[in-house]
């Protein structure tokens, strides 16, 4: 019996995606071998990542004359060295919203290279509850912006105008909607939220910035176009990960799209938002208008109370309630192969469990 898991990551697959690997894992499409046993070299491997490349850019709507997708190595941590190493220009600001951990660890690695970085806004003052309104200069080497964060639950639901080319870790709201992208030169994440497993991130990039980075003196694996011209496989890809990515893409046009999925989405987080609202037991932490469809962060009036929670959660068969230890409470994570029935299902305990406690 699978558990309800509203883990922040990694964390739940489509049960049809576990299933088709299952039956793969020996033979895949009955050709009497694993896809983890052959070269990637080889055409299966090859057509297999093309057309998840080519699902991933249609399923955004990212014209493929403007846009190459590439995968990197080191998880979606590793593109916040390789946005500063590749990106940066001489007397340029490299620009960064602070909004959380995530941009706070982005903008470290720019500093850390002796870059000229600066955040022009942040909403620390009141521990990252809402999205700080920011202008970008116009001649910054890049504006900076983590789509949504994870930990807080906050989300930008519009992204910020800048005349440098905007730069958006997507990590935890991966393929989960449409949105105009505005000036977006790179959009990248890590998989193991929306679109996969861990260890594997992918990326979005603008020709004008491939260009950029081709202009850099610096090390092949750090070099985006070296991804780009070598069609992410400088060195062997983790080809499983790859895979499951593909089966992913496949999942979401099987859904309908992008637009779909936003509606589930938007479905499931009024349900728990909803929920959460009418019981003054509860506080959530994100201000109502910045609020993620992703990540739902709330607290009971104790650390006690919020402990009791989680283990409660854990004994009706849900794992992955606890918030993240920065902030502590508890946090849902509804991403997009979380089925409404199991929300529904939180949403009756965080009811019976505000009646019993309150
Ligand atoms: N950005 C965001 C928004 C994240 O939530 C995370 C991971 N939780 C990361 C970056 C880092 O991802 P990884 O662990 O794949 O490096």
């Amino acid at each position: 019996m699978r558990k309800l898991n509203f883990g922040a990551g990694p964390s739940v697959l489509p049960e049809s995606i576990l299933r088709q690997a299952q039956d793969e894992l020996l033979s895949y499409e009955n050709k009497g071998f694993s896809i983890m046993e052959i070269s990637h070299r080889s055409a299966i491997f090859e057509e297999l990542l093309n057309n998840a490349k080519k699902d991933a850019l249609e399923l955004y709507g990212f014209d493929s004359n403007d846009w190459e997708v590439i995968f990197t190595q080191g998880g979606a941590s590793l593109n916040f060295t390789m946005v500063a190493m590749n990106f940066s220009q001489d007397n340029k600001p490299c620009e960064y919203i602070n909004t959380d951990v995530w941009t706070k660890k982005a903008y470290k690695e720019a500093q850390i290279l002796g870059l000229n970085s600066v955040y022009v806004a942040s909403s620390e003052e009141d521990n990252f509850s809402y999205i700080p309104k920011a202008e970008f200069s116009d001649n910054a080497s890049y504006a900076y912006i983590c789509s949504n964060n994870t930990i807080q639950g906050t989300q930008y639901h519009e992204y910020p105008d800048s005349k440098a080319p905007l730069i958006i870790d997507a990590s935890s709201d991966f393929f989960s909607r449409k949105i105009d992208f505005k000036n977006a030169g790179f959009v990248f994440g890590g998989l193991q939220k929306n679109a996969g497993i861990s260890g594997l991130a992918c990326c979005f990039i603008r020709k004008d910035m491939i260009e950029l980075s081709r202009s850099k003196n610096i090390p092949s694996m750090l070099k985006y176009s070296v991804y780009v011209d070598n069609n992410s496989m400088f060195n062997t890809p983790p080809t499983f990960a790859l895979y499951i990515f593909a089966k992913q893409m496949q999942w979401l046009k099987d859904m309908g799209g992008l637009d779909n999925i936003n509606k589930k989405n938007i479905q499931k987080a009024e349900l728990l938002y909803n929920t959460i609202e009418n019981i003054p037991f509860y506080t959530l932490h994100a201000k109502k208008e910045d609020r993620s469809l992703m990540n739902v962060s709330f607290k009971t009036p104790t650390s006690e109370l919020d402990k009791l929670f989680v283990s409660e959660s854990e004994k009706a068969g849900m794992i992955g309630l606890k918030g993240h230890k920065l902030l502590g409470g508890i946090r849902a994570s509804i991403y997009n192969a979380q089925n409404f029935k199991n929300v529904e299902t939180l949403a009756e305990f965080i009811k019976d469990f505000a009646n019993k406690h309150a």
